[in-house]
């Protein structure tokens, strides 16, 4: 028993240390942030329509405007709990929660777990004999083509299934809009619109974040020693936006009006279809990936620690033209609010049949 009785609380960490590890998302505060700003901006759009307006506002708790958010974002420390935030914004973080906590539940109709549904790792949806892992050269990402349109191609298992689970989230959201559960309707009831909206919000934010997109979540290939490597993924998520007290400030300072100005961006896809946008989304955030590379390698010193800022410094190139892992970012999280915001306007519409 004695000899035992430190194992417990040793293994209690080492199971904490496991759940708590960043591969889901972006960080509960972009979850809790993109989405608000998304709410936030399709109240303040008098384009959009009143009833949808009202029921935004009763389920988002906290609305604020854009400076309220910048102090949100440069002070805010939110963690690895969201508690405390209630209905969409309570519902935007719940799947990294299933995610860190049912890691071998097996989500329906899917047959993965949870975290499988975050991501789609394009290298493995080429056909076999062409699968290799990622390259920096961006020859192993698949074109649209490739892709296997149907669920039960076995390719999808391993890939991961986010866009079949955007999809469902969005059909869901229009079916509970459409029969009027705006609402739960009794304690535990959670098959309501608030429910789909936040996992909705959640899986779109999700899909902007390039490493999402690519069997090489961590940026490893770029590290000889690929074991002691940094985390990478934890950098481009939440180190510099929810750690480091004050020590961030600056590069958050930095960060945020660029963030502002590429909200004013139009959103580049076409297709209103959820799940071809979804690969769209992947497809081209995919292009990132040696920009986040290279940077982690240049910030990285010899005994392997990461430095943040030089990270989000670095200047490399993006689809052939200039650009800092700073302003990468800011863009891709812009873009997640756009499009939360095109898919919880567009799931009202077509609830309502237009
Ligand atoms: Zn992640
Ligand atoms: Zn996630």
């Amino acid at each position: 028993m004695a000899r035992t009785a430190w194992i417990i609380p040793l293994l209690l960490s080492l199971a904490l240390a496991w759940t708590s590890l960043p591969c889901f998302a972006w960080s509960n505060k972009e979850h809790i942030q993109l989405t608000r700003i998304a709410v936030e901006r399709l109240v303040a759009d008098p384009s959009t329509p009143d009833a949808f307006r009202q029921w935004l506002r009763q389920v988002t708790p906290g609305l604020m405007d854009m400076a309220g958010e910048e102090r949100f974002f440069l002070h805010q420390t939110v963690g690895e709990s969201a508690r405390g935030y209630q209905g969409l914004l309570h519902w935007a973080t719940r799947p990294d929660d299933l995610a860190a906590h049912e890691r071998n539940l097996l989500v329906k109709p899917f047959g993965v777990p949870e975290r499988k549904l975050h991501f789609v790792d394009l290298e493995l949806l080429l056909p076999a004999g062409h699968r290799m892992g990622y390259r920096d050269d961006l020859s192993a990402k698949p074109s649209l083509d490739d892709i296997p349109q149907d669920i039960n191609d076995p390719r999808w298992k391993e890939a991961g299934m986010l866009p079949f689970r955007v999809r469902q989230c969005y059909q869901r959201l229009v079916e509970c809009f459409r029969d009027d559960k705006l609402h739960p309707t009794h304690e535990g009831d959670d098959d309501h619109a608030i429910r789909w909206a936040g996992y909705l919000a959640h899986y779109l934010e999700d899909n902007t974040q390039p490493q999402h997109a690519t069997v090489d979540y961590k940026s490893q290939s770029y590290f000889a020693d690929r074991r002691h490597a940094p985390n990478v993924h934890a950098e481009m998520e939440y180190r510099m936006v929810d750690e480091g007290r004050g020590e961030f400030l600056q590069l958050r300072k930095e960060f945020w009006p660029l963030f502002v100005a590429a909200l004013d961006l139009p959103d580049p896809i076409r297709t209103n279809d959820p799940w071809r946008a979804t690969l769209e989304v992947s497809l081209l955030s995919y292009d990132a990936l040696p920009l986040i590379g290279h940077a982690a390698k240049q910030a990285t010193n010899a005994d392997n620690t990461l430095n943040t800022v030089e990270f989000f410094h670095f200047q490399g190139q993006l689809r052939g033209h200039p650009a800092t892992v700073l302003q990468m970012k800011a863009h891709q999280t812009a873009w997640a609010v756009l499009r939360v915001q095109r898919l919880l306007l567009s799931a009202w519409a077509e609830s309502r049949g237009n």
